[in-house]
């Protein structure tokens, strides 16, 4: 059977040609194949500055399969089992230029799924990349004896308050977020992560928008994007934080912009919790950020986790890791803390969270550049990791410059010592994280 074509070929003077007609009719969901097809099409189109897009459609046995075929850029071998992740970009200087969230093809890939079909990639770092959508000629759902359009399982209408579907595992138990947010299949998704885990979502659209949601019913936390039209969100946490009844409210900064050192201090100064990148989180990290957020405030003695108790208890002296790849630097914390404490080492990030996970120390110090897994990678396991989402870590590194302990801190370290170490202040540090 002929293939029908179409080509974008040289994205500047687009040229469409369509060849044959004689593709069957196909029973499923208009507007997720639409939605598929706009994201891998979109993408092509992004990620193509010369040559051209070509999509052609076939019927394969009891398939309709769309290729969309560019001559863009390409993905690495390495990067190509990563791209259906969430949040996923390939490296920042394209994700820069090219700009997005890292969510459209997650979605795609979901959606396909829902529709009983599947995407897969091919892709040769700097020759271009081939994706194809393949799905059911009728979409099948059990008990139907002709598919009908599967609407129930969209997600639910973004706008408003969305459904809150609470099930036991949940981490949310109904707290209100509000989402700010112009992206729309960021908004998709978010919505998506969230209202499964029992949060109930309420979406702005633009700055404004959200200004006058929070006036009109104060939500327990908000998740911003900073890039957004007309009021964008420096200038929603400005006005939040002017207000008396919003002067407190988490913030979660969620945004694909890259922070200057100006703006990371503003919105450190107007006491954000947390500030993710986009293309940098997992779903389980952004929902161990979101349930931080929302979280009753500690006690003011914050209770240690049981085992770590037990084993103070037991040894008599609080057990801390101490994640280093510098020998010298391990000796010298080693000679520091031996006295006081029970010390754990770790030569990388990945040793570190083995250990962190086998033994529950009371506290965790790191270097940020080390082999294998970095310090900021060590953090997102830990802050993931049940089990050690309230262990206190500190950020220990050579990066002394003022923005880069604003950056060190807003990546969520409790706290920050530079090299090299000052003994007094490290217990001091210390003694005030675990006593
Ligand atoms: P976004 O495009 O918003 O960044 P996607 O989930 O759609 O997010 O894509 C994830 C990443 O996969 C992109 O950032 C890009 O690095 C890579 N990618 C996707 N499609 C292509 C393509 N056609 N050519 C090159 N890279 C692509």
């Amino acid at each position: 059977m002929t293939p029908a074509v179409l080509v974008w070929w040289q994205a500047v003077g687009i040229q469409a040609s369509l060849v044959g007609d004689d593709l069957p009719q196909i029973a499923s969901d208009p507007h997720l194949c639409r939605h598929i097809l706009q994201n891998l099409i979109g993408n092509a189109v992004k990620f193509t500055d010369a040559g051209g897009v070509e999509i052609a459609a076939r019927q394969q046995g009891g398939e309709l399969q769309v290729t969309v075929r560019d001559t863009g850029i390409g993905i690495a071998a390495d990067q190509l089992p990563h791209i259906f992740d969430e949040f996923w970009q390939a490296d920042g200087t394209s994700s820069r230029k090219y700009g997005g969230t890292g969510l459209g093809l997650a979605i795609a890939r979901k959606y396909a799924g829902l529709l009983q079909g599947r995407i897969t990639a091919e892709s040769t770092l700097g020759k271009g990349s081939t994706f194809t959508f393949a799905l059911p000629l009728r979409l099948s759902l059990p008990g139907a004896e002709m598919a009908p359009p599967p609407a129930a399982l969209l997600p639910a209408a973004p706008a408003g308050v969305g459904r809150a579907q609470p099930s036991a595992a949940a981490a949310g138990q109904g707290q209100r977020i509000l989402l700010v947010e112009d992206n729309e299949p960021a908004v998709i998704q978010m919505s998506d992560i969230l209202t499964s885990q029992g949060y109930r979502l309420q979406v702005a659209r633009d700055g404004k928008e959200a200004l006058v949601a929070v006036g009109q019913a104060l939500p327990d936390a908000m998740i911003l994007d900073l890039m957004m039209p007309q009021v964008d969100g420096f200038q929603v946490l400005k006005a939040i934080r002017g207000r008396e009844a919003t002067a407190h409210l988490p913030v979660l900064i969620l945004t694909a912009k890259h922070v200057t050192r100006e703006e990371l201090s503003f919105l450190k100064g107007n006491h954000i919790q947390q500030l993710i990148q986009k293309g940098d989180v997992s779903r389980a990290e952004l929902l161990a950020a979101v349930a931080r957020m929302v979280a009753p405030a500690p006690p003011a003695k914050p209770e240690l986790p049981p085992r770590a108790r037990v084993r103070r208890q037991r040894s008599g002296k609080p057990v801390v890791l101490v994640v280093e790849d510098n020998p010298d630097n391990l000796r010298t914390m080693r000679a520091l803390l031996q006295d006081t404490y029970t010390v754990l080492e770790a030569t990388d990030g990945r040793a570190g969270v083995e250990q962190a996970r086998a033994h529950r120390p009371d506290l965790i110090l790191t270097d940020i550049a080390m082999p294998v897994m970095d310090g900021l990678d060590a953090l997102r396991a830990i802050r993931a990791d049940e089990a050690l989402r309230s262990t206190p870590v500190l950020a220990v590194t050579a990066s002394a410059m003022k923005g880069d302990q604003e950056t060190i801190l807003a990546h969520g370290f409790d706290g920050y010592l530079s090299k090299p170490v000052d003994a007094d202040l490290l217990r001091k540090a210390l003694r005030e994280l675990l006593d």
